[in-house]
């Protein structure tokens, strides 16, 4: 494709109130650095003009590495035995939380595996505890529950729920997650939505056997489902994973997937993931620079960070809890942005057109 019939389909995505997934896959497609940089920024345009210059903090406390699943993908499957699993007591928990907010990080994002020996009462005092003595929003992402537990914790006062889809490939996702059942996750997705959070997904790019059409179609799935978080990260392959021999996925594919993901979902807050961060280099101000208008600083107390282990490699696992924030302010001077300290909610909740 040449660079006026890149700009074209790129209008045309960007006009496009439910893109062409082909559309999308002959930009993902498109090589060559003049094409890609076209792409990005048309993405960044996009992402300012929607968004604007603010870069929104989610900090992220990991208080639970107990998995019951076997994702293909993953260092948390439950068949690495290798792993010395945790689960945070609630005081050190508050503590973390505490920090957090005395950082003026308005966000916290309670990140588990799918723990299924997570007391549903112990998550909803916990949660409860938290917004009576903070004053922070707060995001689940802690796998498939039933809609009981749905709606105790939204109950308590969660905010918000990130569950990834990590591809919306029926055949591939089921190829990589035994056990586990694609309509099941999509449920909950919609569940999430009836009970009022605000609600993320997002993929894995460069997951083995995975194509530039299902990457596509996972990018008109975000928009289809009005997502208010989407969060986009390289496939990293874990030594003890079943996918311990595959190839790491392509640092300028997900750069690409997540521009392309920014055009078709303008209100989304997209993070530039730590896995984005991980890879041979740190690409997180790359993927500020093509869309991504989020960082999420790590909080976890640094006896457990390096046994939270999905991916190997994990950025800032050295550094002191909350060394982030200079780091974030620096990263955002560079880009001419700065950091947002307000709580970041659904860019939809401020009223703006959600067919956009
Ligand atoms: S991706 Fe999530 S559900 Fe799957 S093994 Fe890892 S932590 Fe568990």
């Amino acid at each position: 494709m040449n660079m006026s019939d890149t700009g074209a389909l790129l209008n045309k995505v960007g006009a496009s109130s439910l893109p062409e997934p082909g559309d999308i896959e002959r930009l993902l497609a498109v090589q060559g650095e003049d094409g890609i940089r076209e792409i990005f920024v048309f993405a960044d345009k996009v992402r300012k003009d929607f968004c604007g210059d603010g870069i929104i903090l989610r900090g992220i406390i990991e208080f639970s590495s107990f998995c019951t699943r076997e994702c293909f993908y993953c260092g948390l499957n439950k068949g690495n035995v290798v792993l010395k699993r945790y689960r945070m007591k609630k005081p050190e928990l508050f503590e973390a939380v505490r920090f957090l907010a005395e950082s003026n990080v308005k966000t916290v994002v309670l990140q588990s595996g799918d723990d299924a020996n997570l007391d549903p009462s112990w998550m909803r005092d916990v949660i409860s505890g938290i917004k009576s003595n903070f004053d922070i929003a707060v995001t689940l992402s802690i796998g498939e529950r039933n809609a009981g537990d749905y709606r105790l914790w939204r109950q308590a006062g969660a905010d918000r729920f990130l569950l990834k889809m990590e591809t919306t490939d029926e055949a591939l996702y089921s190829s990589m997650h035994p056990r586990m059942d694609f309509k099941r996750r999509l449920r909950c997705l919609y569940t999430l939505k009836d009970l009022g959070y605000q609600v993320g997904s997002g993929n894995i790019v460069g997951l083995p056997g995975q194509t530039l059409s299902s990457i596509a179609r996972d990018i008109v799935f975000f928009r289809k489902m009005e997502l208010d978080m989407i969060g986009i990260g390289p496939f990293i392959p874990h030594k003890d994973s079943r996918f311990a021999d595959q190839s790491p996925g392509d640092p300028v594919l997900t750069l690409k997937t997540i521009a392309l993901t920014r055009i078709a979902n303008k209100l989304a807050h997209i993070p530039a993931t730590t896995a984005l961060g991980s890879l041979d280099k740190d690409y997180r101000l790359d993927g500020l620079k093509c869309g991504a208008n989020v960082l999420m600083p790590n909080f976890t107390p640094s006896c457990y960070r390096r046994l939270y282990e999905i991916y190997p490699h994990k950025r800032c696992i050295d550094e002191p809890v909350g060394g982030c924030g200079i780091c974030m302010d620096d990263a955002a001077r560079s880009l001419g942005r700065f950091i947002d300290y307000s709580r970041g909610d659904s860019l939809k909740k401020k009223g703006v057109v959600t067919n956009v």
